[in-house]
């Protein structure tokens, strides 16, 4: 196996990885991923799936497609040149991440204090205390009654504003050490203002913010028609002195949407159609008809086959039941400063390459998908032909928690499906932390798995 970091490939890893931390930078929600990978891929030569239905023009080898469904997810197709019912070669990541949301009428004034704060209710598995003291921005979109949408994007340009959660100053915490257990979900209310409006009796900090909203076209009332996140504010960053980490929000799980559509669009012949879904909801479970539990997907893959001249139901499930795919998701790396959490034989570390999971889940395997030791073996030899660094591993001890991603879901095909992924510290953090050259490895299997 090749050395992960030498004088040679260096430069590399980190040239890859300028392109990965934009990516997160510039993409916080998974409307912005969407956004973005949809201009990307259309860059490529990738047409509109929903154009081609409409218009009924067939489908052929070589063929580039894409579908979003509702601005939350997209999908992507590159057509092979043996039948789609041979099965697809598919990469599978998220592109949603923990943060917290407004709440439908967030917008309320303290009266005692005379500060003007918005109401959050948090999304997927965070640790409270850490979203306190930093400082966040708002992303995401108000839909008007007249169906016009309002763009919301502030505290990015170093012009901008930032927002930010109060903490209770540690002078006057001495009951509360272990601040983690004492701030609840309920407490995270970001503020948003302190100006009172001049001749405002009542609520008149309050008055002043839906006074500078107006003036970007929101109307209180417009909240409840609203998706608006706040999330960490700030660039994602080099880290370490030697710069062999990245620093940077969401990736769980957009360094496997990063790494996978890269590795797709440099993938430059296919006998299998490929396919890379870039999926919603993960972090609460999937469902929903941006989430992978969606028919969404199957629907859209009825549409390619019947575009290919392959007009029948049995058609989609042997299309599906024949695939291999990668559920592409991080893992918790092993963690130096939380040793006692980890399995230092089982467990993924960072620098050390890209982690395959034959089990998630936890507490006795629950929840898990189950990788087949026939298509792991089918792997192995693939990575070491194409020399890539990979560890096979579970996350944590064993009764120490757990966790599941998509895999489980398309493995209700009976396709072949294992999850990997690259191996974070500080999972789920405002700020989480990789490896550049895990990153940069991750891009090399998903590239190498293309060609299964
Ligand atoms: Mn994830
Ligand atoms: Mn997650």
């Amino acid at each position: 196996m090749k050395k992960l970091w030498n004088n040679k490939n260096v430069k590399e890893i980190f040239d890859f990885c300028e392109g990965y931390k934009d990516f997160l930078s510039n993409n916080k929600t998974e409307r912005e991923c969407v956004k973005t990978i949809k201009e990307m891929a259309i860059k490529e030569g990738y047409k509109d799936l929903k154009e081609i239905i409409k218009n009924k023009t067939a489908l052929s080898f070589g063929d580039k497609i894409y579908v979003t469904n509702l601005d939350k997810c997209i999908f992507l197709f590159k057509i092979g040149s043996r039948p789609i019912t041979e099965g697809m070669r598919i990469l599978g990541s998220h592109i949603d991440s923990p943060r917290l949301d407004l709440k439908p009428n967030p917008l309320y004034e303290n009266g005692s204090s005379n500060i003007a704060l918005f109401d959050t209710h948090y999304y997927g598995g965070i640790k409270h205390y850490q979203w306190t003291a930093l400082p966040l921005a708002l992303h995401g979109v108000v839909c008007k009654k007249d169906g016009t949408v309002v763009n919301v994007n502030i505290g990015e340009k170093d012009e901008d504003p930032v927002f930010c959660i109060s903490d209770l100053l540690p002078h006057l915490d001495r009951e509360n050490k272990g601040a983690e257990n004492k701030i609840v979900g309920e407490n995270l209310n970001v503020i948003i203002g302190g100006i009172p409006l001049e001749n405002e009796k009542k609520e008149s900090v309050k008055a002043n913010i839906l006074k500078i909203l107006k003036s970007q076209n929101i109307e209180n009332d417009d909240f409840i028609s609203a998706e608006i996140e706040v999330v960490p504010a700030g660039k994602a960053r080099d880290m370490g002195l030697d710069r062999s980490f990245v620093l940077g929000y969401g990736q769980d799980d957009r360094i496997s949407a990063y790494t996978s559509l890269k590795a797709l669009f440099d993938c430059k012949e296919n006998d299998y159609t490929l396919s890379a879904m870039f999926v919603d909801k993960e972090e609460v479970g999937s469902q929903g008809a941006s989430g992978m539990q969606s028919l969404f997907f199957e629907d859209m893959l009825a549409e390619i086959t019947e575009l290919l001249g392959e007009n029948s139901h049995l058609a989609v499930r042997r299309a599906l039941r024949n695939s291999y795919m990668l559920s592409s998701d991080v893992t918790g790396g092993y963690d130096p400063n939380y040793e006692s959490a980890f399995d230092k034989n089982n467990d993924a570390f960072l620098g050390k390459g890209i982690s395959f999971n034959k089990y998630t889940g936890g507490r006795g395997k629950s929840g898990a998908n189950d990788a087949s030791p026939e298509y792991i073996a089918l792997l192995r030899n693939l990575l070491d032909k194409n020399e890539v660094n990979y560890q096979l591993t579970e996350m944590g001890k064993i009764d120490q928690g757990g966790g599941g991603t998509i895999a489980y879901i398309t493995a209700n095909y009976g396709m072949n499906v294992i999850d990997c992924g690259c191996p974070l510290l500080n999972m789920h953090a405002p700020f989480e932390i990789s490896s550049k050259a895990d990153v940069f490895e991750a891009y090399k299997c998903y590239k190498a798995f293309l060609t299964l």
